[in-house]
């Protein structure tokens, strides 16, 4: 007999009391208790209430409490159901620890976790695939990556939840040149991939700007008949959108049936990104109309197109409605946008006082991002007072407003200021964070950060950089010193510049690529200025269509003009 609704639920559990067999692990009790602990239309405080009547509870009866928990929205439960059942000295199994240790990667609880491990050698069960999956699952949520790949590489067979497991903790790291190393392996293994292993590589090749390797997955997505899982055809749209193709993801959008939220937030977000706002919002009305309901990223996607544009009404439309008409309320993404949109478009008053009425915490990203504005729009003052004001006390972990505040005095000219602020970063011990960017070529991704000089091709790049240089001079380049943090002469200033992460991609893109080539280039911090400038002239003078995708949105540079049209 089927169970089917908690009311049917608790008539069965009145008869079993009626018999007075309530108390025993009956395959009756234990069925309509399978039902209250796992259904969706179930009672887990119920389910706990028969656990507590049993006299002898069995182990089936204990994991299946375990899961409940760990899927619960308090998985914390899971720890404590485990720690009285050790007190109790019940006994444990194989399928006791994986639920433990999901509830560990839920709540990012490390310590707790690598308890379980020890107890999990202490019973001879490290060689359990099932267990050795869900460790690596723990230690990479919990941002343990060496520990994972330890317990990966110990592994005697691994299946495809292992490989999937380790790659998308170096996703998750941002280390996806060794997520797409780790599934070329995967492929030697011999181990077919599943639509998640596939979700998680596309976010690789995403994160890399990898869209040969990205085209040959979407071949293997087809030869495993992958491509029509919803998961995997969204996860397809953006990685084409961030790799430059926004026409190959407006395809795969246009070809999908019934398309979700998910399906619609990625191309919604695709188009924003890529400046082409006014189409992202004319995709968000059309999701409208058909009642499919938005949610927080949808949001998020709609007002970065805003963002990008400079359409501060629009903006404040869709900010101020979107807990109305939505139900969604507004976090941390949503207000950034809002901050970045005020600041960039040059109302840094409004910014200001807009991070200052807001009902969370602003974190030290928003600020400087206000910072930054101030800095563009000369407003020096301000953006010193900012920075001592906010960010200063935060004593955060991070180089990014220790480096920014140096830019800010550096764009003034108060190099002894900005020394303070240098002596101030050494003593807290910041490391400026490397600008890095990465180019694929035939297959291969290339990482370049600024001034390197550890890639094969390092002399013949800087060889082609010079050559560059010369070109641009005789087009009337001139460098944007101001961008440069250190004070030193004026010389050493420009050759600092001129060897940033993205001009060394770019510059080994074109020594590396047929002419004609388009060239794309990842980067993880947003474009600088002289960058910027720098590709309009390359685009121009050896005829390239240059890539270029920044923290925050594309800049496709064509005979001299970027479509950004200098506004990001
Ligand atoms: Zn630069
Ligand atoms: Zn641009």
């Amino acid at each position: 007999m089927e169970i089917t609704t908690m009311t049917h639920a608790m008539q069965l559990h009145a008869q079993i009391i009626k018999t007075g067999k309530n108390d025993e692990n009956t395959p009756a009790l234990s069925k309509l208790f399978t039902f209250s602990a796992l259904s969706i239309s179930g009672n887990l405080t119920y389910a706990r209430s028969i656990y507590n009547s049993l006299h002898n509870p069995n182990s089936y009866f204990s994991n299946t409490m375990l899961r409940a928990y760990s899927r619960s929205p308090d998985p914390n439960q899971a720890l404590l159901f485990f720690l009285a059942l050790q007190q109790n000295q019940q006994q444990q199994d194989k399928f006791t620890y994986p639920f433990l240790l999901k509830s560990c990667s839920h709540l990012r609880a490390v310590h707790e976790g690598k308890q379980l491990h020890a107890l999990v050698c202490k019973a001879g069960l490290q060689a359990d695939c099932f267990i050795q999956n869900s460790l690596i699952h723990m230690y990479s949520s919990c941002g343990e990556l060496d520990n994972a790949t330890r317990v990966f590489d110990r592994m005697a067979n691994r299946d495809v939840i292992s490989w999937t497991s380790i790659i998308n903790g170096y996703v998750d790291s941002d280390r996806s040149v060794e997520a797409l190393h780790l599934f070329e392996r995967m492929q030697d293994d011999g181990v077919a991939p599943n639509d998640a292993t596939m979700v998680s590589i596309l976010r690789a090749c995403a994160d890399s700007g990898a869209v040969s390797i990205g085209q040959r997955i979407h071949q293997i997505i087809e030869r495993n008949k992958l491509d029509s899982r919803a998961n995997v055809v969204t996860a397809l749209i953006d990685m084409y959108a961030k790799c430059g193709c926004i026409e190959n993801a407006q395809q795969l959008f246009d070809k999908i049936v019934a398309k979700d939220v998910f399906a619609w937030t990625a191309m919604i977000a695709a188009l924003a990104s890529h400046g082409q706002c006014k189409k992202a919002i004319d995709l968000f009305h059309q999701m409208q109309a058909l009642n499919i309901p938005p949610d927080e990223r949808t949001i998020t996607g709609v007002l970065s197109a805003c963002r990008n544009s400079g359409w501060v009404s629009e903006g404040y439309y869709f900010f101020n409605n979107m807990e109305k008409n939505f139900g969604i309320q507004p976090r941390i993404q949503h207000y950034g946008c809002m901050v970045d949109l005020l600041a960039r478009t040059g109302r840094l008053d409004e910014a200001e006082a807009f991070i200052k009425r807001m009902p969370i915490e602003p974190d030290e990203v928003l600020w400087r991002m206000l910072i930054w504005a101030c800095k563009i729009h000369g407003d020096t003052i301000r953006g010193e007072h900012l920075m001592n004001q906010q960010l200063l006390n935060m004593d955060s972990n991070d180089s990014g407003s220790y480096v920014l505040l140096g830019n800010v005095y550096a764009s003034a000219g108060k190099w002894h200021e900005k020394a303070r602020v240098r002596r101030l970063m050494t003593q807290r011990r910041k490391e400026k964070s490397p600008g890095c960017s990465m180019i694929e070529v035939n297959g291969i991704v290339h990482e370049f950060v600024a001034g390197d000089s550890g890639h094969p091709e390092a002399e013949r790049i800087y060889r082609k950089l010079d050559d560059i240089a010369e070109k641009l001079w005789v087009e009337g380049y001139q460098p944007k010193l101001s961008e440069v943090l250190l004070d030193i002469k004026e010389d050493e200033k420009a050759s600092q510049l001129w060897h940033h992460s993205e001009k060394l991609a770019v510059a080994f893109g074109l020594i590396s690529t047929s002419p004609g080539t388009k060239i794309l280039v990842v980067k993880n911090l947003r474009s600088c200025e002289d960058c910027h400038s720098t590709m309009k002239f390359i685009s121009k003078i050896f005829q390239r269509e240059i890539i270029i995708r920044d923290r925050i949105r594309f800049h496709h540079f064509k005979d001299g003009f970027c479509s950004c049209g200098d506004y990001w």
